[in-house]
């Protein structure tokens, strides 16, 4: 029997002002990294995209690293035809610098003490496999609350036409252990209690494989 194949996006993204400067989200990549692992241990054939993280390949996986979000959005888009299951996990920089300087910048000041960085915004990687989204695929978002979680959660589930949403709120920045709520496109809810990620990984998945 073929192996199903699987694509989770791990990590943050950096978007580079001038060599040495970036703007990021706080992301450890840990989730990212705990999906894929459970995922080699379900028999899948995985292919996970990382940002920049200080984090070891499980065993088994295919990994390509990537640092901006356009670079995560080519090899996400490039990989996605032949994904039965696609997991964002990643914390995609919603914005970019409008302007990359080759040359470090260098500190003036300014008479108003102000200082003014342009940015544009970032495509929605997730959203754009939701509208591509073949009838044998199944899309996974994550959604990082401080406030309103479900109510944001249920919404981009909507939003980017996922079939499942992991919402989990900002506390799980780094931890080591996470809680979360799935929510489904069949009105779902299930809330998994604080579990070590890895542990927790394996509970989403094998509802997400289910
Ligand atoms: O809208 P928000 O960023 O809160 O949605 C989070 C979900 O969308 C995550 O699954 C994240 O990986 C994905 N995302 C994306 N591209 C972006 C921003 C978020 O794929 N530019």
């Amino acid at each position: 029997m073929k192996k199903l194949n699987i694509l989770i996006a791990a990590g943050p993204t950096r978007e580079y002002i001038d060599p040495v400067r970036y703007l990021s989200n706080d992301s450890s990549g840990k989730m990212g990294f705990a999906l894929a692992k459970a995922a080699c241990r379900l028999g899948l054939h995985v292919t996970l995209v990382a940002g920049p993280v200080a984090l070891e390949t499980p065993r088994g996986v295919k990994r390509i690293d990537v640092i901006s979000a356009l670079d995560m959005r080519a090899a996400v888009l490039a990989k996605a035809p032949k994904a039965g299951i696609i997991i964002m996990c990643a914390a995609v920089a919603d914005y970019r610098p409008a302007r990359f300087s080759r040359m470090k910048i260098k500190r003036t000041i300014e008479p108003s003490n102000h200082r003014t960085i342009e940015l544009v915004s970032n495509p929605d990687i997730l959203a754009e496999l939701g509208r591509k989204k073949k009838r044998h695929q199944t899309l996974v978002g994550f959604a990082l609350e401080t406030n309103n979680l479900e109510r944001n959660a249920r919404a981009k589930l909507e939003e980017k036409n996922c079939d499942w949403i992991v919402a989990n709120s900002a506390n799980a920045i780094g931890a080591k252990v996470g809680s979360a709520i799935l929510f489904s496109r069949k009105g779902r809810r299930i809330p998994i209690r604080s579990l070590p990620k890895d542990r927790l990984a394996a509970v989403i998945l094998s509802h997400v494989v289910e």
